[in-house]
């Protein structure tokens, strides 16, 4: 109890000396009219403190601040741009467990995922810092000889960039990381019950010496208003969004009356597919893995489990015992190993899913229902006897429930899998080489974990298929989304 206690005391001093206000041409100002947004723990329901809540004329000023700068930052040697981004990664690592403390602090996931988060969020300051003198073009001959051309990539120019609230961090530097390197300036506007994580990094971004109308941050409870003005101003030049799909079509259409450039990471209903000749040990703990990373509020969270019938059993029961064992409480909390969910809605909406596949006739093998007291809690759960077509395995849950499905076939698990209007992330746990690459060929899917439940890592081009979204993030092609191709056709007449 007294290192909860004192855990939760330094979090709480952290977040008191985080910046509040808005980050708009290079100082931190309140916002217009002074009005405040409130932010919550998720573990105990309290307000751990405010934020600016910017206005619509707010978010155009830092629209005019990144327009104002992005000339001189396109100008700004390659190696100039990486350094910065260099220097913002050895930051955050130094302050790794204050800035993990104060994400659990208003996130809820346990302190060793959000030590995690900040490692990998940092990692893709590392790799951008490293692409940024990498940014190459091509000399081509036209085939009927005559012409030369010059290719070369150019920033798109000033980003709006919107993140969620599950990976405050890393969706943030997966996104200013390229940007930066690029020759991109930013307007950063994070979800609104996990501002002071993006506050706190984009205070290091300064520290680092970001100059000044390279990044504007603007925190705000009017995300449509104040994106639709963005979205409808010329200056703008790309919007890079994570979140949910609904969201993201939104935007989508709204981009399109100016056929805006745009990068969207958006839902997802991962697929877990357990093959008989699977390592089980190996697969129940990928299952772990890859269902409570997060409280399972990841895009990526293993939504709905296809096991074979033979090892049906054995699966369901050992994946009951590690969920019922695992340690829910305040994230701060040591032994914690299971935080709250973000918040009243979502085990709201996690309760129902529940009740409607029990409804259908799943049975509850390990939790199934929210935890009474304060905070947002829900008990890790195992569904069995699930029907294929239950609402918990049609939508993205977003939470701690495992519902498990049988199959007899490998064409038929196939099948199963790929009926969704998702196309994120999917696992298969099988030892045989042929069928576990033969299977994820056929997976419609962005990213395939092949007997590991995590797939995340910052060489990977992480994205989706279908309506889990447009374009790539990370790896070597994460900074062709805030690059446009030009080439210049030379008249060869020697
Ligand atoms: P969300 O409701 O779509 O919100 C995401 C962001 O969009 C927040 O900053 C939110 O601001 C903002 N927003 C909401 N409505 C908007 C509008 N009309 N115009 C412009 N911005 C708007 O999603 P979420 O609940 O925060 O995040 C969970 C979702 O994100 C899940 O579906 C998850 O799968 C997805 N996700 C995808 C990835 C990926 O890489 N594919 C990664 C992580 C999460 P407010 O906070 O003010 O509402």
């Amino acid at each position: 109890m007294a290192a909860f206690e004192e855990a939760l005391a330094a979090a709480t001093a952290v977040a008191g000396r985080v910046p509040k206000g808005l980050y708009i041409d290079g100082a931190w100002r309140p916002a217009q009219g002074g009005k405040a947004l409130a932010v919550e723990d998720p573990a105990t329901g309290s307000v751990i403190a405010e934020v600016a809540d910017a206005s619509v004329a707010d978010a155009l000023d830092a629209l005019a601040a990144a327009d104002r700068a992005q000339q001189a930052w396109a100008a700004t040697p390659p190696r100039e741009r990486g350094e910065v981004l260099r220097r913002a990664f050895e930051l955050m690592l130094a302050r790794r467990d204050d800035l993990a403390g104060l994400m659990t602090l208003e996130m809820g996931k346990a302190f060793a995922e959000s030590q995690a988060e900040v490692s990998y969020a940092a990692e893709f300051f590392r790799w951008f810092a490293e692409e940024a003198v990498r940014i190459d073009g091509g000399y081509l001959t036209a085939p009927g000889g005559g012409s030369r051309v010059v290719v070369m990539r150019q920033p798109v120019g000033p980003c709006l960039l919107i993140t969620p609230w599950n990976f405050p961090m890393a969706m943030g530097t997966r996104k200013i990381g390229p940007a930066l390197a690029a020759g991109c300036t930013v307007v950063v506007k994070p979800a609104k019950q996990t501002p002071l994580s993006m506050l706190a990094l984009v205070g290091i971004l300064e520290e680092a010496g970001v100059p000044r109308g390279v990044v504007n941050l603007f925190t705000t409870s009017r995300s449509g208003a104040a994106s639709s003005a963005l979205l409808d101003d010329g200056r703008l030049r790309k919007v890079s969004f994570t979140g949910s799909t609904e969201v993201g079509r939104t935007l989508l259409g709204q981009a399109a009356h100016r056929v805006l450039r745009t990068s969207m990471e958006l839902g997802g209903n991962a697929p877990f597919l357990v093959f008989d000749d699977a390592d089980l040990d190996l697969a129940i703990e990928g299952a772990v893995q890859a269902k409570m990373r997060n409280v399972g509020e990841a895009c990526t969270a293993a939504n709905r489990f296809y096991v074979q019938r033979s090892v049906l059993d054995r699966f369901v029961s050992g994946l009951a015992e590690r969920l019922g064992g695992l340690r829910v409480g305040h994230g701060l909390d040591p032994e914690t190993e299971v935080g709250p969910l973000i918040d009243g809605n979502a085990v709201q909406s996690v309760g129902e899913l529940v009740a409607d596949a029990t409804a259908a006739g799943a049975k509850v093998v390990t939790g199934g229902a929210a935890i009474a007291g304060d905070g947002y809690f829900f008990a890790p759960t195992v569904l069995s006897g699930v029907p294929g077509d239950v609402r918990t395995v049609r939508e993205e849950i977003f939470g701690p429930v495992a519902p498990v499905v049988a199959f007899d076939a490998e064409d038929e698990a196939l099948r199963m899998a790929n009926a969704s209007e998702y196309g994120l992330a999917s696992y298969v746990f099988t030892e045989n080489l042929a069928r576990g690459l033969r299977v994820s060929e056929r997976l419609e899917s962005g990213m395939v974990g092949l007997n590991q439940g995590i797939i995340s890592n910052p060489a990977a081009p992480f994205g989706g298929v279908k309506q889990s979204g447009l374009g790539r993030e990370g790896g070597r092609v994460g900074i062709d989304e805030y690059l446009n191709i030009k080439y210049t056709a030379v008249r060869a007449a020697w």
